[in-house]
């Protein structure tokens, strides 16, 4: 925090205490994008940081403060029992060094020295058992704190990232895009005639196709991309660094995935008909707003659809020209 300037506020502490421990990759991904790209965390980004990633009214994070708070207390005490341990003992050897005669009989001496080594001892044993069980409430905090957050970042059904956090990652997305002069697209996914998995398997395998096209997402973007559920049916990839064309390859790419795969019904091992997407794709220009390119990239999708579903479409190049 230091290193970067971010003043150490509860707040701040708490995002950074979340970046360090590794508990949300959406938040890592952030500020490292954030980082590279040299952005100053002044208190408006920290505070979205804070809003974004730390929800202060999750459900599941109640009890972090006061967890928190007592282990710190727990720390506060141990540090300075262990300052006032050193500090008896300076006082006690300054004691016996100032007894040291060359005439005084060493005994007492030795086993005053003997007698302060032992509690010396005894007390650096509390301590480091104090020190064990603190780190292991720290541990548990950390455990507490990646759970938080990924109820409040992350979307139950498929497991993606979920709209809120869709839409920081995207914000800190379009900065770098336009500081480093990067480009950065979006695909948007609508499975096709989803009503009809609904209709004719029951919500249950609905969900289930929900998950599959999700995991297939998932598992088809780079690791510095986002996949998130953007509502309903639709999921959106977001791909810093990707041109149009690479966005649409990775589209294509996709979309023949998840026409390939095949999904079995968990109760009777029946096949389910085979699952198509539309994808609409387009690229950020610079300047714009989020909703200016998501639409841009929704009328694409419409497109998709309107031409027969299962296929992928950019945005159209007389928008392009327009714009
Ligand atoms: P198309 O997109 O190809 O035009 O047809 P569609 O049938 O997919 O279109 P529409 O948008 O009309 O229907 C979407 C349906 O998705 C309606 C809604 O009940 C269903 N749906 C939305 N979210 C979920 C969900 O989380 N689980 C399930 N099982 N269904 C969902
Ligand atoms: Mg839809
Ligand atoms: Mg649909």
């Amino acid at each position: 925090m230091a290193q970067y300037g971010v003043p150490p506020t509860p707040d701040n502490f708490s995002v950074w205490f979340y970046y360090v421990s590794g508990g949300s990759l959406t938040l890592k991904k952030t500020i490292d994008i954030l980082i590279a790209n040299k952005r100053k965390f002044d208190s408006a980004t920290n505070r979205d940081l804070y809003i974004t990633y730390v929800n202060p009214h999750s459900s599941t994070s109640g009890d972090f403060p006061e967890q928190l708070r007592s282990v710190i207390d727990s720390a506060k005490d141990f540090l300075a029992t262990a300052i006032s341990d050193n500090r008896t003992q300076m006082e006690t050897l300054d004691e016996v060094s100032a007894q040291c005669k060359p005439t005084t009989d060493p005994r007492p001496i030795i086993e005053m020295l003997v007698k302060e080594l032992s509690h010396a001892t005894t007390r650096s044993t509390a301590l480091e058992e104090n020190f064990l069980q603190t780190t292991k409430d720290l541990d548990q905090i950390k455990d507490s704190l990646k759970q938080a957050e990924e109820h409040s970042n992350t979307d139950a059904l498929t497991g993606l990232a979920n709209r809120r956090s869709l839409e920081a990652f995207l914000r800190a997305a379009q900065i770098t895009a336009m500081e480093a002069g990067t480009p950065l697209s979006i695909l948007m996914i609508d499975i096709d005639h989803f009503k009809k998995f609904n209709d004719s398997y029951g919500h249950q395998v609905g969900d289930q196709v929900l998950r599959l096209v999700s995991r297939v997402l998932l598992e088809s973007v780079r690791e510095c991309d986002l996949a998130a559920r953007y509502g309903g049916e639709e999921l959106m990839a977001i791909l810093p660094g990707a041109s149009l064309d690479a966005c649409a390859e990775a589209a294509e790419r996709l979309r023949r995935r998840i026409a390939e795969a095949r999904l079995t019904r968990r109760t009777t091992g029946e096949e389910i008909s085979s699952v198509t997407v539309s994808i609409g794709v387009a690229q950020f220009r610079m300047g714009e707003t989020a909703d200016g390119m998501i639409e841009r990239c929704d009328r694409a999708l419409y497109q998709a659809k309107r031409q027969g579903r299962n296929r992928t479409v950019r945005e159209s190049a007389e928008e392009e020209i327009a714009a």
